[in-house]
């Protein structure tokens, strides 16, 4: 029978590891600390203005849409406080300068969003998160026991058509490359999770857009296979680990010399970062 706590639980951020390198994806989505049994991961400056902006943007889904923007300087101070969670080493800065400029650019961000609400203002519809706070989730596949979860930025309910656009917020100066299994894992999630169709999809570039882009929708069953198939390949090498050694199956292309994109996780394996403790999800958290 399906179990929930066995089954392998992927997402469009561990997918993305797995696509890039497998050891990238053991050391940041499976690998634990032998000696607390927790999973490890990286503070950085980009992460933490990506997750300030996110946490103050999407905060505005917990008012009514007409009361979202009735103080606009409201949101600059809840910036203000949410920043405080990432100021400093624990939020990856290694010096005030660094921190300076990338609380400016994250200042910024919430500006443009304050100066042009667009469809922030609008009604929206929210995705129940899964049992125990997990993610919102399904199976994708019972027989292989994968489970499918992630949170949507924003989902704005057009009340014309009964449908929902998908808004996803980007902090980054890079687009979404066009193979990015983002928006299929979005569909999927909708069209398991709850009745409305989707009628469209944008990204908003707080970096450098006033507005959101619209892209398009893919088809719904390519969706499935583009995911399952990364999934299915997920679930089975880590099946194989844990027959033959993950050292054995999440082997780094590039032999000794690795590259950069594993680089600072294993300074954490061979005791060189610094720890902060432990993060939201559990995991210990440490700075290189
Ligand atoms: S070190 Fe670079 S090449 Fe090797 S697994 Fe990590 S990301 Fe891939």
């Amino acid at each position: 029978m399906a179990d929930k706590y066995s089954a392998v639980w992927v997402s469009h951020s561990s997918m993305g590891d797995f696509l890039k390198c497998p050891r990238l994806y053991y050391l940041h989505n499976v690998y634990k600390n032998p000696k607390t049994g927790k999973k490890i991961n990286l503070v950085s400056p980009a992460l933490s203005l990506g997750s300030a902006v996110h946490e103050v943007v999407e905060g505005l889904a917990d008012y009514p849409a007409e009361k979202r923007f009735e103080n606009p300087t409201e949101l600059l101070e809840r910036f203000e406080k949410v920043w405080e969670k990432f100021s400093g080493k624990k939020g990856g800065f290694k010096t005030e300068d660094e921190e300076t400029e990338a609380k400016a650019r994250g200042i910024q961000m919430i500006k443009r969003v304050i100066e042009n609400p667009g469809p922030l203002k609008e009604k929206i519809i929210k995705l129940k998160d899964g049992s125990n706070g997990m993610l919102p989730n399904f199976y994708l596949s019972e027989k292989d026991n994968i489970i499918l979860c992630g949170r949507i930025d924003w989902l704005e309910y057009k009340t014309e058509d009964d449908s929902i656009h998908i808004l996803d917020f980007k902090t980054g100066k890079n687009g979404e490359k066009e193979e990015s299994l983002q928006l299929p894992i979005y569909q999927l999630l909708l069209n398991k999770l709850q009745k409305r169709k989707v009628s469209g999809a944008s990204y908003w570039y707080l970096d450098s857009e006033n507005e959101p882009k619209e892209v398009s929708l893919p088809n719904l069953e390519e969706s499935y296979d583009r995911v399952y198939k990364v999934a299915k390949e997920v679930s089975d090498a880590r099946a194989r680990a844990l027959k033959e050694g993950a050292e054995k199956v999440f082997i780094c292309p590039r032999g000794e010399a690795g590259c950069f994109g594993c680089a600072p996780f294993e300074k954490i394996l061979r005791g060189e970062a610094e720890s902060l403790g432990t993060g939201e999800w559990g995991q210990e958290m440490y700075l290189v």
